[in-house]
């Protein structure tokens, strides 16, 4: 098949092309580098299934494919709140673009959205039939909103014009090729640990979620893109929940640091908790994380080594 990924240069989806052309299929990297960086992609320029196209999804493409995996978004609160009128616009502008490619084409199409829709959720663990708790007017509403208004273009899609579409949920997700200065959790602490600086845990360090490891996460995409009569939404993420003052001192004792915890403010609207009810993935797809927290941050951590080593 010729796939389409958009957002394909970020973290996920540069892992999601290897995937894909792993298993033999033509893939079109699309991305704008706001977030996204050409050294994800570099190991797979030289192969000849391999396209990439610098763009922007707020402005419409014509291309033929046969399916999308709309992954286009700043996904870090730090980069998704710095131009947030833009993440809007890739949420409303983009995601209605691809919608439009996928309906002239009849490729099937799967939108990455997140655990954000929930918000600071009021029932725990997260069930796809809840409804969330956003604040719409919020720093974190460009993002929450826009995802969210994302998943009502696609079900509007599905319903008026009969799109094949998906909808995934992505929870938290780590592992190499997050980038550097991403400013999400697993970087920050990974990237200050290595260089032997203060572990800037936000608020008291009791919030908690739940990380699941790149390679479940590119699993569990591929198998909903190719479940058939399943639109979702799935959440995809893996249940095993702690406190993110337990994330800083596992990354202290995984790297042997020296570095010592700081407590700074919390940020504003920040979930005091989250983790995903795997049930329907589980139940529908046959999808389950398999990777354990040590073994995902002792790759991560090898590879933050690696990123620092060339600096
Ligand atoms: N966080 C932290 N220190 C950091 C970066 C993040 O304590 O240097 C906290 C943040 O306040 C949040 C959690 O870690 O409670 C996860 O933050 P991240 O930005 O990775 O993702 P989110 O789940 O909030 O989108």
């Amino acid at each position: 098949m010729r796939i389409l990924v958009t957002g394909g240069a970020g973290f996920i989806g540069s892992h999601l092309c290897e995937t894909l052309l792993k298993d033999r299929h033509e893939v079109i990297c699309l991305d704008n580098y706001f977030t996204g960086s050409k050294r994800n992609i570099y190991h797979l320029l030289d192969s000849h299934n391999f396209e990439v196209l610098r763009h922007d999804i707020i402005n419409p493409i014509d291309i033929e494919v046969d399916q999308i995996y709309n992954l286009a978004c700043p996904a870090s609160p730090v980069f998704y709140q710095f131009n947030p009128v833009r993440t809007v616009q890739a949420n409303v502008l983009g995601v209605t673009n691809m919608l439009e490619l996928a309906k002239r084409t009849r490729a099937r199409i799967l939108q990455a959205s997140t655990s954000e829709v929930y918000g600071d959720p009021q029932v725990h663990p997260q069930k796809e039939d809840y409804w969330g708790n956003v604040n719409p007017i919020g720093v974190r509403s460009c993002y929450d909103e826009g995802k969210r208004v994302a998943e009502t273009l696609m079900m509007d899609y599905y319903r008026q014009h009969q799109l094949d579409i998906k909808i995934v949920r992505i929870f938290n997700t780590y592992g190499p090729r997050m980038a550097i200065n991403d400013g999400r959790v697993v970087s920050n602490f990974m990237v200050q640990a290595l260089k032997g600086e203060e572990i800037t845990v936000y608020g008291k360090g009791q919030q908690t979620r739940s990380f699941c490891y790149i390679s479940d996460l590119i699993s569990g995409l591929l198998a909903m893109m190719n479940a058939e009569q399943l639109t979702g939404p799935v959440n995809l993420g893996n249940p095993s929940e702690f406190t993110i003052l337990t994330l800083a001192r596992k990354i202290i004792d995984l790297t042997g640091s020296k570095s010592k915890i700081t407590f700074n403010p919390l940020p504003f609207d920040d979930p005091s908790k989250r983790q995903p009810d795997i049930s329907l993935a589980k139940n529908k797809l046959g999808w389950n994380p398999t990777v354990e927290i040590d073994d995902g941050l002792e790759k991560t951590i090898h590879y933050f080594k690696q990123v620092l080593d060339e600096f």
